[in-house]
């Protein structure tokens, strides 16, 4: 029966649990430099903060294999200190202003202090907004004045996020925050961990990048730092399947998603349907999904003269909110099949790859 393992749990409940806004994801980034040290891989930066592992093959001219997931998730920075002490914000990502009001939060100053507060809301007698804007949210972090505030170390750019504590819910589903997309991070440490005494016939890089919440920017920066020959790029996406239906498009519990059209990429078909066989031999659940979003593949499979990119991603129900929801078959699934698909990949399988995406080509 397919079970998430319990070092899996582990890596999610960590790495969720850290705070990393777009431009400030030192506490995943350094996560995940322990655990690549702890691993006795070669660590790696770009100039804006990717971070990559290295596991090199002991072939010469190996090809290369990148494996990426961003680190940054959404959330706000301090705009203002007003006189009275509420904190006026600038949103980081895309998030639902509706819903806002009332979450809690935390902030951390640069000098990594935290405060924990909430978003002021209208009582619901004095009359509430149905619409709002990122002006209308006054947060509350129990200073009385700006001096309080200034004096405790809060300055404009200082980071805020929503608190999302991890929960299992039952023994196949757990909330928090920011699974989109701490699954990636978890998942590239379960590949490094998986494939830890093998001799690869290609040099494997597992990295995760900045600032993807705002533009898959670290995508841009890390692919070129690398360039890599495959690329498989680790994200969650958003589940919409309250309906019950099998046509529903992301499906909490029916597998990794066979991604094949988003807002960033039309899915390299050798790729897809190297994922599909592979999850199919493994009997494996998967689904079709299309999104109106995108994720680092965008930007990844146009740097240099083109790169080959998969992308290798679960759904969770809730994204870019406190309470997001995972299934942990759906990780195992996504952890099983990318460890199979690593075991397929040789200089000879690119080639093929190749080949096929440019059909005609010598
Ligand atoms: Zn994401």
């Amino acid at each position: 029966m397919l079970k998430i393992l319990k070092t899996s749990i582990k890596y999610l409940k960590d790495l969720t649990q850290l705070c990393a806004i777009s431009g400030k994801e030192d506490e995943v980034r350094n996560y995940l430099k322990n655990a690549y040290t702890k691993l006795g891989l070669e660590v790696k930066y770009d100039e804006l903060g990717s971070i990559v592992a290295l596991k090199k093959s002991d072939l010469k001219n190996a090809p290369k294999v990148l494996v990426i997931s961003h680190m940054d998730e959404v959330g706000f920075v301090v705009k203002q200190i007003l006189k009275n002490g509420f904190i006026l914000v600038n949103t980081i990502g895309g998030l639902t202003l509706s819903r806002l009001p009332s979450s809690r939060l935390i902030l951390k100053t640069r000098n990594n202090k935290t405060f924990y507060g909430t978003i002021s809301a209208l009582a619901p007698h004095l009359g509430t907004k149905d619409t709002l804007k990122s002006s209308d949210l006054y947060l509350d972090f129990g200073f009385t004045s700006d001096k309080e505030a200034i004096k405790k170390g809060v300055c404009p750019n200082d980071m805020i996020v929503e608190e999302g504590r991890f929960i299992k819910l039952s023994s196949n589903r757990f909330m928090a925050k920011a699974f989109d997309n701490r699954y990636g991070c978890a998942l590239g440490l379960d590949l490094l961990d998986a494939l830890k005494d093998e001799k690869l016939p290609f040099d494997l890089y597992v990295g995760a990048t900045v600032q993807e919440e705002v533009g898959c920017r670290g995508a841009i920066t890390l692919s070129h730092m690398v360039r890599p020959d495959i690329c498989i790029v680790l994200d969650c996406s958003p589940a919409n399947d309250q309906s019950g239906s099998k046509n529903d498009n992301g499906r909490l519990g029916d597998g990794v998603l066979l991604r094949y059209l988003d807002r960033g990429t039309v899915a390299n078909r050798p790729l897809l349907r190297l994922q599909q066989d592979t999850l199919d031999e493994l009997k494996l659940p998967s689904q079709f999904f299309t999104s109106p979003g995108r994720t680092d593949a965008s930007e990844v499979q146009m740097s240099h003269d083109g790169i080959l990119v998969l992308s290798h991603c679960v759904v969770a129900r809730n994204i870019h909110s406190p309470s997001s929801i995972i299934d942990g078959r759906d990780y195992e699934s996504a952890r099983l099949s990318l460890v199979a698909i690593m075991k397929k990949i040789d200089a000879k399988k690119i080639e093929e790859l190749r080949k096929e995406t440019v059909y005609g080509r010598d």
